[in-house]
């Protein structure tokens, strides 16, 4: 079974499309969601409607919770705040239910999925640090755990010690524990504007990051017209 995950879509529908249909002409099994599907950028509801047809499982991010008022946004950047509270008009009673009704964890007998980390996820922590990933680590009851939230990809592995790595291929074996960090469809911030999505191959026992190029300048419009902030379309050329 092939298994793409994606996190950080931003309301960003052209990285979206463009990613979907990459995932469609690799002809997926199942596709996961890792949260933050809204907050950022211009089209929330799109967005929603989307990964609500195609998502099998979606945990929620920090920005879904400070959608509903269970993060506190004085926590969140400026740009942020602004995005959120913007994001908050744009949504209907039914669209506030179906995020309501997101998990914080999931966790399958090969994998765990989460936005920020295992081992409080309710604080939405980053793990950049192998220390970060230890405490996670500590947590996980299965091989592999999904994380997303820093739009950085990268992987942790686990066997006696704790590596860093930030190739585009990792092959798994027996006492070999991963997180990886799937990057961001909607908002990349390592450098590259292309959106990032990972492919779980079950049968190869291996992990493949993609980058998909999407038409940068189109939501960057979008982003404008609806008086979003400046920076939030700027970003995106650079993915910072
Ligand atoms: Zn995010």
């Amino acid at each position: 079974m092939r298994i793409a995950v994606i996190s950080d879509i931003h309301a960003n529908e052209e990285a979206l499309d463009a990613v979907l249909g990459f995932l469609d002409a690799e002809g997926v099994d199942r596709t996961l969601c890792l949260g933050d599907v809204i907050g950022y950028g211009p089209a929330p509801s799109q967005c929603l409607a989307k990964v609500r047809e195609r998502c099998d499982v979606i945990v929620a991010g920090n920005h879904e919770h400070a959608i509903l008022d269970l993060l506190d946004i004085d926590y969140f950047n400026p740009l942020a705040r602004q995005a959120t509270v913007w994001t908050r008009g744009q949504l209907s009673e039914e669209e506030f239910e179906f995020i309501r009704g997101w998990p914080l964890v999931h966790h399958e007998e090969q994998f765990s999925l989460v936005h920020g980390s295992l081992d409080q996820p309710d604080l939405f922590d980053y793990i950049q640090t192998t220390w970060d990933a230890h405490l996670s680590f500590q947590q996980l009851q299965s091989p592999l755990c999904f994380i997303g939230h820093s739009h950085v990809p990268v992987a942790f592995l686990l066997t006696d010690v704790i590596r860093y790595s930030t190739d585009d291929t990792i092959e798994l074996h027996e006492g070999l524990q991963a997180i990886i960090n799937v990057g961001s469809v909607g908002q990349p911030r390592d450098g590259n504007p292309a959106s990032s999505v990972v492919i779980y191959d079950t049968q190869k026992q291996r992990i493949d990051w993609h980058r998909i190029p999407y038409d940068v300048e189109a939501v960057q419009k979008k982003i404008r017209d609806c008086g979003l902030p400046e920076f939030l379309a700027d970003r995106l050329a650079e993915g910072r």
